[in-house]
């Protein structure tokens, strides 16, 4: 596995594999590396020829009082993983690489990357635009893997691959979870035995409610609310947002009458968790 810390050093390995025709594929991670990312790498080999990871904790998208400094960080358990998965390039440059000291340039996308986690996150869907379009445009890969886990920000990064027609193909890999139903984060790290085994309740919850959602055929608020209740009966401290939105706008919907998703993300201790699921029209299934 070859690993490239600069620009540079990338550019000539990427125009070699270019010219013997060879399908990149790419996988952004922020490191910290767990089963949810590695099967993000195993989708990406599948749809190409090689394989690139990029690892970098973007400071862009991180708020002023959220956890940049303490953000997991293990390379060289990053890299054997990668490497056992047959990942063929890992891309980690420094910040100085990325950056120019007075960069100034903001990728924002309106419509589906206000709202949810915007909405206490004001600075995160902008961080996330403006990085992985300068890692597509560093990479230019044939197709990039990302995962359905940050399900607006899967949408986000659809759109304005579409808007600014990058060349490239975007895939979306199902969520990966542990046994007891936890989706895998790099954050679950900092949840404390206790958190840890109430943390399920938050997957556990969100499928109470989708369920009842498609029985009762409307009203979302009110199972909104029972949701909310059981959460933070199960020791969560704060439910940032419980949201039924249309699967393609993220737009709010109240009827089950077409493919949607219902979005979460909610605090227990000092780690807010995110997650999400699939909710579809009683007639689809
Ligand atoms: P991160 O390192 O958290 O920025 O995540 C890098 C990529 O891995 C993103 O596309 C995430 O959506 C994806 N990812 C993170 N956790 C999971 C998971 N549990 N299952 C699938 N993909 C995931």
């Amino acid at each position: 596995m070859i690993r490239c810390k600069t620009k540079m050093e990338l550019r000539d390995v990427l125009a070699d594999w270019r010219r013997a025709g060879e399908r990149i594929g790419a996988v952004p991670t922020m490191g910290a590396l767990h089963q949810g990312h590695l099967s993000l790498i195993a989708a990406a080999k599948k749809l190409s020829d090689r394989t690139v990871a990029t690892i970098f904790v973007n400071p862009l998208q991180f708020g002023p009082n959220e956890d940049f400094d303490t953000y997991p960080r293990d390379m060289d358990r990053d890299l054997e993983m990668l490497k056992a998965r047959g990942c063929d390039l890992v891309f980690a440059p420094e910040r100085a690489d990325l950056f120019a000291q007075d960069f100034s340039t903001k990728i924002s996308v309106a419509g589906v990357g206000e709202g949810h986690c915007a909405k206490t996150r004001p600075q995160f869907f902008d961080g996330v635009a403006t990085i992985v379009t300068k890692l597509l445009m560093i990479l230019a890969p044939d197709v990039a893997v990302f995962g359905e886990k940050d399900y607006q920000q899967l949408t986000v990064i659809k759109r304005l691959v579409r808007d600014l027609d990058i060349p490239v193909e975007i895939i979306g890999a199902p969520i990966i979870r542990e046994e007891d139903g936890l989706a895998m984060s790099s954050r679950n790290q900092y949840l404390t035995s206790p958190e840890r085994a109430a943390a399920p309740v938050l997957f556990e919850t969100i499928n109470l409610a989708a369920d009842k959602f498609i029985d009762a055929g409307s009203g979302w608020s009110k199972i909104h609310d029972w949701a909310a209740a059981q959460i933070l009966k199960a020791g969560f401290s704060k439910v940032d947002y419980l949201n039924m939105v249309d699967a393609d706008t993220l737009t709010a919907i109240d009827k089950p009458d077409r493919p949607a998703r219902l979005l979460a993300a909610a605090w227990i201790g000092r780690t807010r968790l995110i997650d999400n699921i699939a909710v579809s029209p009683p007639d689809s299934a």
